[in-house]
């Protein structure tokens, strides 16, 4: 190799160490946690995010009503226990859409839209720290209506111990409740592990660990197509069923392209939407209807019984 080819050579390799390092160290200096690079989001500056929040803090206050309340409120029996999905008659065509991982700033807005053009309630299962990066996207969701559940502040799925699963679930209800005025009773574990001390303290602390019965797959490292995801829900639909879905957690384009054409789909099956706090609702019902029945039928077999 020439002497000209090799300076030539020892430069390149300059210019893309010095590249390496520079970023680095800028993540660094930054700060950007685990979950955030996952996300492929960084932190917005840190004083306007200070701001914004202070901002969406003190407007909420001002508007937490007992409606918020009253629409995260769920049945007892269901507080404390795992759930998958309701169990409703066959008849009963409700299905309720959840979505994970967010807020983000573009898919949610885009998901939102699209509810809101359908006249579909939903449930957003957030992450903590996306609440604090992005206040304003969290009180839109809340101010549309839907219902908000609990996701931890770091979306972490390792073993943890008691207080760093409370500081994971507390300090998340505390920012989504000063943020939007909701009070979360919902909680899904991150990746839906259920054995790492998450869910045990959400059970200990009467909420409902949230589950699904399907899943679109929006959320796999290779995803599916936009068709094979609409085809995934359309397939498992059936009465009382929760679809997972995420409109944060990374770049979620398609499972924005794929919303309408599911909801769509749906529709023409005959299914109308709802949140998790009415689709358990709907199934106590069903299950206080049916006990009733049993008890009237019990006392006409046994005319004597007292
Ligand atoms: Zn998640």
């Amino acid at each position: 190799m020439s002497n000209r080819k090799l300076s030539l050579l020892l430069k390149v390799v300059t210019v893309i160490l010095a590249v390496g390092v520079s970023s680095v160290s800028i993540s660094l200096l930054v700060g950007i946690t685990r979950f955030d690079q996952l996300l492929g989001i960084q932190k917005p500056k840190s004083e306007t995010a200070k701001t914004s929040l202070d901002r969406a803090m003190s407007a909420s206050a001002q508007s937490i009503t007992a409606a918020t309340v009253q629409m995260n409120e769920v049945p007892k029996p269901f507080k404390g226990t795992i759930i998958y999905q309701a169990k409703l008659k066959a008849n009963e065509k409700v299905i309720a859409l959840t979505f994970d991982d967010g807020p983000s700033p573009k898919n949610t807005a885009q998901i939102l839209e699209i509810l809101k053009k359908n006249n579909i309630k939903a449930t957003f299962f957030m992450v903590g720290q996306m609440v604090k990066y992005f206040p304003q996207v969290a009180k839109q969701v809340a101010a549309d209506g839907h219902v908000i559940g609990n996701h931890t502040w770091h979306h972490w799925y390792f073993q943890m111990d008691g207080a760093t699963a409370s500081s994971e679930i507390d300090r998340t209800a505390d920012i989504i409740y000063k943020t939007t005025g909701e009070k979360t009773t919902l909680f899904r574990p991150p990746g839906g592990f259920l054995n790492n001390g998450l869910a045990q303290y959400a059970k200990n602390e009467k909420y409902v660990v949230m589950m699904w019965s399907e899943q679109s797959g929006d959320a796999e490292r290779r995803s599916p197509q936009v068709p094979m995801l609409v085809k995934n829900v359309l397939k498992q639909a059936k009465p009382g069923a929760i679809v997972l879905l995420h409109d944060g957690g990374g770049n979620r384009s398609k499972s924005v392209k794929a919303l309408p054409e599911m909801i769509a789909g749906l529709k023409a099956q005959g299914y109308r939407f709802v949140t998790i706090p009415q689709l358990l609702e709907m199934q106590a019902q069903e299950e206080s209807a049916v006990t009733a029945v049993s008890f009237v039928t019990k006392s006409h077999e046994h005319p004597n019984h007292q």
